[in-house]
């Protein structure tokens, strides 16, 4: 198993790619499909509907033909350049605390996709030997999941970053639903789990 971390140059977010015996998973697509190589990529997995988490679910989709499985509330919001805040992308570089932006500003650009599997709560399913169970941790964003691989890795989109607390704020966001739902199951994560943020490097709870 090889874990690929690509910087999506969207607030350095991170695109990871699992790779294992000629397959792929692309968690949190961003534009650079150089990526996946050869792999055939299985599935297309996010963890939230933020614009810097999907930017490049269109490009992945019309590329490789894989399936996007995310939460039923993230398939809503993500079809909606509002609730994935495309629209409002350079407020949002402002408003964002955790990461540096450079300065950033993009094209202002409404961006929409379409996922092709959902789910509620939890779902689990197998790939090339591997268990994969994907979480719903709303409170970040209505969205949120966090996506186990195995019982050794965990993705936790902006759900759970090294050294900062989880950023309720933006439009979708819940501090209640985060305290009474996402933060448990993030609590929940044992020790020893090694962490793969949204941003930032990786690092072991
Ligand atoms: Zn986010």
């Amino acid at each position: 198993m090889q874990i690929k971390k690509t910087d999506s140059g969207l607030l350095h977010s991170c695109m990871y790619l699992l790779e294992e015996k000629g397959h792929a998973i692309v968690i949190d697509p961003c534009r650079d499909l150089s990526a996946a190589g050869d792999s055939i990529v299985d599935y297309l997995l996010i963890t939230h509907e933020h614009y810097d988490h999907i930017s490049g679910v269109n490009e992945w989709k019309k590329k490789t033909g894989a399936p996007l499985l995310c939460s039923r509330v993230c398939a809503e919001n993500i079809r909606n350049s509002k609730k994935n805040m495309s629209r409002y992308f350079n407020i949002f570089c402002e408003m964002q605390t955790w990461v540096p932006t450079d300065g950033m500003k993009i094209e202002q650009a409404e961006y929409v996709c379409e996922a092709d599997l959902t789910f509620e709560d939890e779902f689990t399913f197998e790939w090339q030997g591997h268990i994969v169970t994907l979480q719903e941790t709303p409170g970040h964003s209505a969205g949120s999941c966090i996506i186990y691989l195995d019982e050794d890795h965990c993705f936790t989109g902006d759900s759970y970053l090294e050294n900062y607390g989880t950023e309720c704020r933006f439009p979708g966001g819940s501090e209640k639903r985060w305290n009474m739902i996402g933060k448990p199951w993030i609590e929940a994560i044992p020790a020893g789990t090694r962490i793969w943020p949204g941003h930032f490097d990786s690092f072991i709870k």
